[in-house]
């Protein structure tokens, strides 16, 4: 079994050299409750940056010399929990490894009628976050403003699909001009804005002329100082992530507003609300419910980025936080 350990912590940005790929061993006896799944599919995703700090957080940080962490889709080969037989497929956190001795609880049945990337994507976790974010703290109505940043990644695109659904007016905004056109072609979204314009609060005024009723805020850093402004009364931003500031281990150089915010917030009786996908799990049945059968319609579309081989992740995972993904960005493994 090989995988990828976390070499040291990285400072800023990450560096492959923070990764090393080894053979990691497995415990070969598959004890009472558990499941052996090799991994097909790993997902990558901007929270693991996080998790190579040191850092009191939601989550405890990868330990030096641990298997990274991150979400995969696999095949069970062997199994002592009743649920699971050789040969199912699996949604299981099985880390950046080829194999994974699972707790059998821990793990899910995939849905049917779609491909089994989607339950690592559009169906999985990035999904449910937009569903969860946007439904249940965003609170949408027909008419208003939505805008959300990475907006053709899993989260953004499903964040600009539902509020589409909705009867919202959305505006997407993503890193250059290619990304900007694929917001609007392919999710739907009425107005792009590239965050890396100069003028990005001028763009973004005149892109919502109604103000901005729902943010969902999956940037942070000089895109949430042009929202601001912007925010309508009673505005809601679910603070679904942060990833400009993932690398920085200084804190955030731009002006501090901290007053003014707090201004706004009381002034505009605006709601900010952090929160974790989990946070939210009870409605994962209700979501699934809802979005499958539009994922397998195609009435909801989903783009992917698969790169293949394990020796690609690091390389991948480093290209993500600088936007060069293209959708949904998986590992696709042996
Ligand atoms: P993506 O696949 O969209 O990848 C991240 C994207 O972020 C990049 O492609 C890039 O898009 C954008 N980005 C990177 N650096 C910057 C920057 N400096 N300024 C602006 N944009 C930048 O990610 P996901 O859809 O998986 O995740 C989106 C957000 O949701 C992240 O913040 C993530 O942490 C958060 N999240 C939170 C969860 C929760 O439970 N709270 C669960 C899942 C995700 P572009 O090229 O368009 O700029």
């Amino acid at each position: 079994n090989r995988g990828w350990t976390l070499a040291r912590r990285p400072t800023g940005e990450p560096n492959v050299e923070d990764f090393s790929l080894q053979a990691v061993p497995l415990n070969p006896q598959v004890m009472e409750g558990q499941v052996l799944v090799r991994n097909r599919l790993l997902s990558l995703d901007p929270y693991m940056r996080w998790r190579m700090n040191d850092a009191k957080s939601y989550a405890r940080p990868v330990d030096i010399g641990q298997v990274m962490v991150g979400a995969t889709v696999g095949e069970v080969l062997d199994s002592k929990h009743p649920a699971f037989k050789p040969g199912d497929s699996v949604l299981g956190g099985g880390g950046w490894q080829e194999y994974a001795v699972l707790p059998g609880e821990h793990l899910q049945r995939l849905v049917g009628n779609v491909p089994p990337s989607t339950a690592l994507g559009v169906l999985g976790s990035p999904g449910f976050t937009a569903y969860a974010g946007l439904i249940k703290i965003g609170m949408p109505k027909p008419g208003q403003t939505v805008v959300v940043g990475a907006a053709t990644g899993p989260v953004g695109s499903m964040v600009g699909q539902l509020a589409k659904l909705a009867g919202c007016r959305t505006v997407a905004i993503a890193g250059g001009r290619a990304k900007c056109e694929l917001a609007k072609t392919m999710f739907g979204f009425d107005a792009a804005i590239d965050h890396r314009e100069p003028r990005l609060s001028e763009l973004l005024t005149e892109a919502c002329p109604k103000g901005i009723d729902i943010y969902f805020e999956n940037i942070g850093g000089k895109v949430w100082d042009a929202v601001l402004p912007l925010l309508n009364d009673f505005a809601r931003v679910p603070v679904c992530g942060l990833v400009s500031q993932y690398n920085e281990d200084a804190s955030y150089e731009g002006e501090t507003r901290l007053a003014l915010l707090m201004r706004d917030i009381l002034v505009k009786r605006l709601t900010l609300r952090g929160f974790i996908v989990t946070d939210f799990a009870q409605y994962r049945d209700e979501f699934l419910e809802m979005a499958a059968p539009l994922v397998a319609s195609g009435e909801i579309a989903h783009l992917e980025d698969i790169v293949d081989g394990l020796e690609a992740a690091p390389d991948a995972f480093i290209g993500l936080l600088q936007g060069k993904n293209k959708g949904k960005l998986i590992v696709r493994l042996g």
